[in-house]
Parts: C-alpha cells; sequence; structure tokens
C-alpha cells in the first residue's frame, strides 16, 4: 500500500527551461517525424513491453488511438499502452544520437547546469529522501545508483542533499565527460549497454534511481531481472511517461510537436502496468508524486497554432490570462490521476 501520493508542482520556472518547445515548433516536430519513420521501419511488438501478454491487430485488439502515424494498442492484461512498433536495438541506434559537447565551458555553462539542477531535480531529490527518511532511512546509510544518469543533473542534486554515496552509470562518454566537468568530481561512470545489466546485479548500493530512462530502455526484461536479483536493493526511484491528458491533446493537435507519445517513447505506463512491473520483481508502490507537463502542452499547443494562423495578439493575451491559472489547472489534472509523468518509489516485499 502507498504511503503517501503526492499532487502538484509548479511549472513556471520549467517553461523558461523549455522554451525551445515554443519557438522551435517544427524543428522539433520533423526530428520527431525523423524518429517515428525509425519505428515504422521495425517489426510490429507481438507482445506487451511489461507483460508479454499478446498485443496489437495480430492479436486481434483495436487500436486505442493513431497521433503523428503512430498506432497505440493497450495491453488487456497489464494495462500498457504499445505503440505497434517494436523499440528493439535498431530502433535504438537510429534516434539516441550523442550529442555534441563542447570542449571547454563557460561560467555561463555552469550556471545554466545549476539552474538546471536546482530547478528541476532538487525537487525530485528531495522527494526520496523524505520517503526514505519516514521509512527509517538515514541519508549516511543510502547507497545509492542511478541508471542513465545522463549529464548528472539527479547525482548532482542528490549529492548537493548530503548524500555521499551516490552515484551514476551512463553510456554517453561526452555526457559522462560534461557532468564530471560540471561537478568537478567524478560523479558519472561511462559504460557499455551490454553491461548494465550485471552492473545492476552485483552493485553494492540500496537504492536504484531511473528518472527518465525505463521508457528508452529496449531490453528492458534484462533490467528489472537484475534488480530483482540484487538483494541489496531496497528501493526503485523511478520516474516515467504516462498515458494521460497529453496523449490526447497532442493527437488533436497534429501540427504541434509530441513531446510525450511518439519520438522516443515508444509505450507509455499506466497505474495498473505500473503495478504489474512492480509485482513482477517483488516490489510494491511506497511513495508517489504525480506532477503532469499537460496543461503547459495544452498551452503550448494553443500558443502555436494561434501563432500559425496568424493570431499573435491573441496569443500574447491569452499567455497573460493562462499562465497565472497554468499550476491550479494542472494540479486538478493531477489529482485526477491524468498527468503525463509519475514519480514512484518502489519497496522491496520483505
Ligand atoms: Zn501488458
Amino acid at each position: 500500500m502507498a504511503l503517501k501520493r503526492r499532487y502538484g508542482k509548479s511549472v513556471g520556472d520549467i517553461i523558461k527551461i523549455k522554451s525551445d518547445f515554443f519557438e522551435k515548433n517544427e524543428d522539433m516536430l520533423r526530428l520527431s517525424a525523423h524518429q517515428a519513420d525509425a519505428l515504422l521501419m521495425q517489426p510490429k511488438r507481438t507482445q506487451c513491453k511489461i507483460c508479454h501478454g499478446p498485443i496489437g491487430e495480430a492479436a486481434g485488439q483495436e487500436v486505442l488511438y493513431e497521433s503523428q502515424r503512430m498506432r497505440y494498442f493497450q495491453c488487456p492484461v497489464c494495462g500498457h499502452v504499445n505503440a505497434e512498433y517494436e523499440d528493439n536495438e535498431d530502433f535504438a541506434s537510429r534516434v539516441y544520437i550523442s550529442d555534441n559537447y563542447l570542449a571547454n565551458y563557460s561560467e555561463e555553462d555552469r550556471q545554466k547546469y545549476d539552474t538546471r539542477r536546482d530547478t528541476i531535480y532538487i525537487p525530485k531529490a528531495w522527494f526520496l529522501l523524505e520517503a526514505l527518511e519516514q521509512d527509517g532511512m538515514r541519508k549516511n546509510d543510502i547507497k545509492l545508483l542511478d541508471d542513465g544518469a545522463g549529464s548528472g543533473y539527479f547525482v548532482s542534486a542528490i549529492r548537493q542533499l548530503g548524500v555521499e554515496q551516490a552515484d551514476g552509470i551512463e553510456i554517453s562518454e561526452p555526457q559522462v565527460q560534461f557532468a564530471n566537468t560540471m561537478n568537478g568530481d567524478d560523479i558519472l561512470t561511462q559504460v557499455d549497454a551490454p553491461d548494465i545489466a550485471s552492473i545492476i546485479e552485483t552493485a553494492k548500493v540500496n537504492v536504484i534511481t531511473f528518472i527518465g530512462v525505463l521508457e528508452h530502455i529496449t531490453n528492458l526484461d534484462d533490467i528489472l531481472e537484475a534488480v530483482k536479483k540484487n538483494k541489496n536493493v531496497k528501493y526503485i526511484y523511478f520516474s516515467v511517461p504516462m498515458f494521460s491528458m497529453s496523449c490526447v491533446f497532442e493527437a488533436a493537435h497534429q501540427h504541434c510537436y509530441n513531446r510525450h507519445a511518439g519520438g522516443t517513447h515508444t509505450h507509455l505506463f499506466t497505474d495498473s502496468s505500473i503495478a504489474y512491473m512492480a509485482r513482477r520483481i517483488g516490489f510494491e508502490e511506497y511513495a508517489t508524486w504525480k506532477f503532469g507537463s499537460d496543461m503547459m502542452d495544452l498551452y503550448r499547443m494553443i500558443c502555436v497554432s494561434l501563432d500559425q494562423n496568424g493570431n499573435t495578439g491573441l496569443r500574447e493575451k491569452f499567455s497573460e490570462k493562462f499562465l497565472p491559472m497554468i499550476d491550479e489547472l494542472q494540479e486538478v489534472v493531477d489529482r485526477h490521476e491524468e498527468a503525463s509523468e509519475i514519480h514512484m518509489i518502489l519497496k522491496r516485499k520483505s
């Protein structure tokens, strides 16, 4: 049973950080179309990503919805929402292209790094720390491994909050170098994808984190199995994209960038598919924080559409009126369990 469920979070600062989504709609849409091309050339999925039940048209299922040329099917067993095509190794090799990172970083880069960490990742880290503390685990007892650590924002944040034994692993060497330079310390280690399952299985840590990662893992079964086998691991902290209001807004606005479904997100979680996944590896929900970007997505789509049809003046007036309401509106969505993202801490069943 869940210790607690928490809802809502202010999006004010995040709008500034994600301004690219507003200003570069056409570029982002093109990138997403390129990623959809890569998925459409793969074999059709025959099994649900989470429970392996038969999925798709061949299994006699109806299409749940279609957006940006991709059809989605909902698994009748676990409720997971799967794109029609398989996110296999070939797909991953086509869409996960390492960004170019500069060799030298300015003071401005460091400030940007810190702002992003403080705005987006410190709240995520606090949520974990508070929940673990309530369960009797002190900061000094935490040994944490962050898988898919990216630029190290989460590891950096949790260290800022006083957890000393926190490290990350990441496939991309440039990202590891960037993270370690920004932090002035080797907080991340570069690893190769085929080694990750065995690293997780043997890690001497009690907390494993996957922040925005599980949805991108092609061999998700191997990773989950590795966590299950590593009995040192008592808690898993993850965030994943959900089948949510954002999916509907995207399906209704095909000329606006689809941040949520499509692109590198080839399947979407539901409360029931998360519960199924947790059960399968011997864990249960301990604490949950739901806050989505659904209203920000809707806001962005309306702004982009108004600009596209020559209503820039109205868009400005709309922004003035709508932005002060956005947190409250999103909180309603969150409380109705329709948020685009979930943050959850799972605890190993004793
Ligand atoms: Zn399923």
